[in-house]
């Protein structure tokens, strides 16, 4: 590619590529943008598009705490962490708490590689969560930083949910360290007995989520078998 070229791929000088599509793996305009949306061959991140739905937004959610709400999506993020460290070495997980119908709930998994992130787009094309279909593709996005707006960084979006940049929801630190170190050890376990990827017999703490009578259990595959992790 031509340095002229390559200086304004993907930026808003770029006429034929969109640039929301390549930053943030979404545009608002969907298959009826005028810019390309070059979906990636290879890519060590995936989409599972409109996967969390905000109690907040909801009737019956309007009357639940801040800390419910925390506990719930702690809840979920769990959830797919633990599901997503299946397919490989899971180094990032991002939830939008957007509400625009292309950002709304998506769901961002970066793995340590391409291959890895494959295996999970097959895999989860084929499974249910919270009694809906997923829907799982590779994504073009590569940093999250570029991804997510930084005026809702510092609480000052206008725009709130109806941003077109990531707002990100972000799970409590405590179980985020949880699952990273419960990752680490699982995946030491795994290589020290052969296997490429972590099965589902490694033991995870349990989070203060699930120890409060968090259930999981909303996963579902084709057949009916429910998803459970296992514990020590
Ligand atoms: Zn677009
Ligand atoms: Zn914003």
């Amino acid at each position: 590619m031509a340095s002229h070229l390559a200086n304004i791929y993907g930026t808003e000088q770029d006429r034929v590529n969109c640039a929301f599509y390549l930053k943030i793996g979404a545009c608002r305009h969907g298959d009826r943008c005028s810019r390309k949306h070059i979906k990636p061959q290879f890519s060590q991140t995936i989409l599972l598009a409109n996967v969390y739905n905000n109690p907040a937004h909801t009737l019956e959610g309007s009357t639940l705490s801040k800390e419910e709400l925390q506990k719930d999506f702690d809840r979920f993020y769990e959830d797919f962490y633990i599901e997503l460290c299946k397919y490989g070495h899971l180094l990032e997980l991002h939830v939008c708490d957007n509400v625009g119908d292309h950002l709304m709930g998506n769901v961002y998994a970066r793995f340590e590689w391409e291959a890895e992130a494959s295996k999970a787009v097959d895999a989860l094309n084929d499974r249910w969560y919270g009694l809906r279909p997923l829907h799982s593709e590779l994504s073009p996005v590569s940093d999250f930083r570029e991804a997510c707006c930084r005026q809702n960084e510092m609480g000052e979006c206008k725009r709130e949910g109806f941003c077109n940049f990531m707002h990100l929801r972000h799970p409590t630190k405590s179980l985020v360290s949880s699952l990273n170190a419960s990752q680490r050890l699982s995946r030491r376990k795994a290589a020290a007995s052969g296997q490429d990827t972590v099965g589902e017999e490694m033991g995870w703490t349990p989070s203060a989520a699930r120890a409060n009578g968090g259930g999981g259990g909303s996963w579902r595959d084709g057949g009916d078998v429910g998803w459970k992790p296992t514990r020590q």
